[in-house]
């Protein structure tokens, strides 16, 4: 089991690649606790699946932008399981529009989820981890966060940043044993891409090279690498899960 004895927590992992984490985690050996904001039933299905295959969940609300939810969130994994090994920062939302266009709340909102909540997490995560002299932080970017998208300024800003957020922390805590580093997955099939008109799909599906959209749990095996034993002299990097849309 390649992360046999390791505790995770995932954030927005009630659904899409956050819950295909989750319970590639729990195949692997570790135990998780779910993040979610709003969606406790999707939640719960998350978990009862992580303990079908005999691992713990627990399961916590928290708004990640919100810095002091952040904090017992990770407060909350360590009194529950008593160690945090592993952070996936994962929680993200969309709000797209075209720059002239979007309001000042979408930008907000956008940067503080995907951009501010990696960095809320990771501060209260790190402590523990940097007492333990090991850690995990994986950051999910995207593809649109190299290479932009038209209509996405947001979003395109949140995921840009967390690359150098990546790459900063990893400097930081890499002298205590903690790697960090950012997954770039491409078109994955969720609810996330689900909205998007068929006419986006086409354009972006054309990039793909593979051919094919990504499925959330294609993201999940290289987070679960990023994870374990064998990436431990890997840490600064951003791996893309992307099917070779971004060469
Ligand atoms: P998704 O299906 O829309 O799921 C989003 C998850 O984030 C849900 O679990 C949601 O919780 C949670 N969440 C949203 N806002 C939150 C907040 N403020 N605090 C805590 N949790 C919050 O999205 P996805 O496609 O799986 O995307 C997951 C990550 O991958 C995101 O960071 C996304 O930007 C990134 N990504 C996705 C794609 C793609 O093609 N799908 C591509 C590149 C990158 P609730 O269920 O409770 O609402």
């Amino acid at each position: 089991m390649y992360l046999s004895g390791k505790v995770g927590v995932v954030t927005g992992a009630s659904r899409g690649i956050g819950g295909a984490v989750a319970r590639a985690f729990a195949a692997s050996g570790a135990d998780v606790m779910i993040n979610y904001v709003s969606r406790a039933q999707d939640a719960l299905t998350v978990a009862a699946d992580v303990e079908a295959m005999g691992r713990r969940a627990v399961l916590f609300q928290a708004d990640v932008s919100r810095p002091e939810e952040a904090n017992r969130l990770v407060e909350n994994a360590l009194s529950s399981f008593g160690r945090l090994d592993i952070l996936v920062n994962n929680a993200g939302i969309t709000r797209d529009a075209l720059l002239l266009r979007m309001k000042d709340e979408d930008w907000e909102a956008v940067v503080n989820v995907n951009l501010t909540g990696a960095f809320n997490c990771t501060r209260a995560a790190a402590r523990s981890m940097i007492k333990a002299r090991w850690g995990r932080i994986i950051n999910i970017s995207s593809v649109i966060g190299l290479m932009g998208n038209a209509g996405q300024a947001n979003y395109a800003a949140a995921k840009a940043g967390l690359i150098g957020f990546t790459k900063a922390a990893a400097r930081e805590l890499g002298p205590r044993n903690i790697t960090v580093n950012a997954v770039a997955p491409g078109f994955i099939r969720t609810e996330m891409t689900a909205g998007l008109s068929d006419a986006v799909k086409e354009r972006l599906s054309e990039r793909v090279i593979l051919g094919r959209l990504g499925e959330p749990e294609e993201v999940a095996d290289a987070v679960v690498f990023l994870a374990g034993d064998a990436a431990r002299y890997i840490t600064g990097q951003v791996l893309s899960v992307d099917g070779g849309m971004v060469l």
